[in-house]
C-alpha cells in the first residue's frame, strides 16, 4: 500500500509470538527500489510480500537494495531469499553483521552460553529446557545472505531522490539502526520506537553490559530530530515521535520503581524478580506463570536489563555467589 508518494508499506504475517505483523517498506527511487526490513523466512510471509508487491505494481526483481534495521528474525529473515532471487544488496549495522554468524548459522556456542547465563540468573533446571528451546526454533526463520555493506552512524543510504542518514540506536538490539530522510523528515524506526507496544530491551550474551542504558541514550539522541512521520517496524505510521518516546521512558521508570519495590532490602536473582512483577501481554498485565515460554524468557532477560541499568546508575549492586548472580538495590 502506497502511504506517501514513493513510500509503500506491506504488512507481513509473523509467527504466533509477539505482535501480529511486521511492516516492511518499499521506497521507490529513480534508480532502484529500497526494501527496508524483510519479514520472517516463511512461505506465508514470502507469498504475502510477493502478492502485495504485485498489487502495488512491483515485481520481486524490482528490489535492488535491502537495508535491515536489526537482526531479529522478523526483520532480517527473508533477506537471503530475496537476495537470491533478485541479486539485491543487503546492508545492516556493522555490529550486527559481525554477530550474525554466531547468532544464527553457527549458534551452538551461543545457545550453550545462553543456557548457562539463564542458570546463573536463577532459572531452575526444570524451566531451562523450555526457555532455551523457545529461541532455538526461531533460528530456522532466517535465510543466509551475503552482506554488501556494514553500516555505521553517519553513513548515508542513497536511493535518489532520497538520502537516508543511518542513525545508530542500540538498545532493542545491540546494533539497531534507524533511517532518517532529512528532506522529507521521514523516520524509519525499526523496533526502536513503536507506538502501540513498548519495544523489548533485554540483557543477554550478545547485548552488551547495559542495554537499557544504551536504549535510553539512543532515545535521547533523537530528541532534537525533526520528524514528520515515523515508519515503525510494527503497528501504524505515526507522527509525534517525542510524546511516544516520553511514554516509553515513563513505562521504564514505572517498571524500575516496581522492581525496586519488590526487591526491598533483600538480594534477588533475575528469575525471582521476573516472577514478582506483572508483564504486559496484548495490553493486559499477566503473571509470569501464565506467560508462554518465549515470553517467560523475554521477561527474565528484560528484568535483567533493568537490574543491569540499576547497577550502572549506581542504584544497585550485583555479585556472583557460587556461580549465581544476585542483585540488591541501594547505593
Ligand atoms: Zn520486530
Amino acid at each position: 500500500m502506497e502511504l506517501f508518494k514513493g513510500i509503500n508499506q506491506i504488512k507481513l504475517p509473523l509467527l504466533k509470538v509477539g505482535p501480529e505483523n511486521v511492516n516492511v517498506y518499499i521506497v521507490e527511487g529513480t534508480e532502484g527500489n529500497l526494501l527496508i526490513d524483510t519479514g520472517w523466512n516463511t512461505t506465508e510471509a514470502f507469498n504475502t510480500l510477493a502478492l502485495e508487491m504485485k498489487n502495488s505494481g512491483f515485481a520481486m526483481k524490482d528490489i535492488t537494495d535491502i537495508v535491515v534495521t536489526h537482526f531479529h528474525p522478523d526483520h532480517i529473515g527473508l533477506a537471503g531469499k530475496i537476495q537470491e532471487l533478485t541479486g539485491a544488496t543487503v546492508s545492516l549495522s556493522e555490529i550486527e553483521g559481525n554477530l550474525l554468524d554466531s547468532r544464527y548459522f553457527h549458534a551452538d556456542n551461543l545457545l550453550a552460553e545462553l543456557s548457562s547465563f539463564l542458570i546463573s540468573n536463577g532459572v531452575p533446571d526444570w524451566e531451562l529446557k523450555m526457555l532455551s528451546e523457545a529461541s532455538f526454533n526461531i533460528r530456522s526463520y532466517v535465510s543466509p545472505f551475503t552482506t554488501t555493506k556494514l553500516l555505521k552512524e553517519g553513513d548515508v543510504v542513497s536511493m535518489p531522490p532520497y538520502e537516508f542518514q543511518v542513525m545508530a540506536t542500540p538498545g532493542h538490539s545491540p546494533g539497531h539502526i534507524c533511517l532518517y530522510e532529512p528532506n522529507k523528515k521521514y523516520f524509519f524506526s525499526g523496533d526502536h520506537v513503536l507506538s502501540e507496544v513498548v519495544p523489548n530491551v533485554s540483557y543477554h550474551p550478545q547485548s552488551g553490559e547495559n542495554p537499557l542504558g544504551d536504549y535510553v541514550k539512543s532515545l535521547g539522541s533523537l530528541s532534537e530530530l525533526e520528524v514528520r512521520f515515523v515508519f515503525p517496524g510494527h503497528g501504524s505510521v505515526f507522527s509525534g515521535l517525542g510524546p511516544t518516546m516520553d511514554d516509553i521512558l515513563r513505562f521504564h521508570r514505572d517498571r524500575m520503581m516496581r522492581i525496586q519495590r519488590v526487591m526491598g532490602v533483600e538480594t534477588k536473582n533475575a528469575f525471582d524478580v521476573a516472577k514478582s512483577i506483572p508483564w504486559v501481554v496484548n495490553g493486559e498485565e499477566t503473571a509470569y506463570d501464565k506467560l508462554e515460554p518465549i515470553d517467560r524468557r523475554l521477561a527474565v532477560l528484560e528484568a535483567l536489563a533493568h537490574l543491569q541499568y540499576m547497577v550502572a546508575e549506581g542504584k544497585g549492586k550485583k555479585m556472583s555467589e557460587n556461580g549465581k548472580t544476585i542483585y540488591w538495590s541501594g547505593e
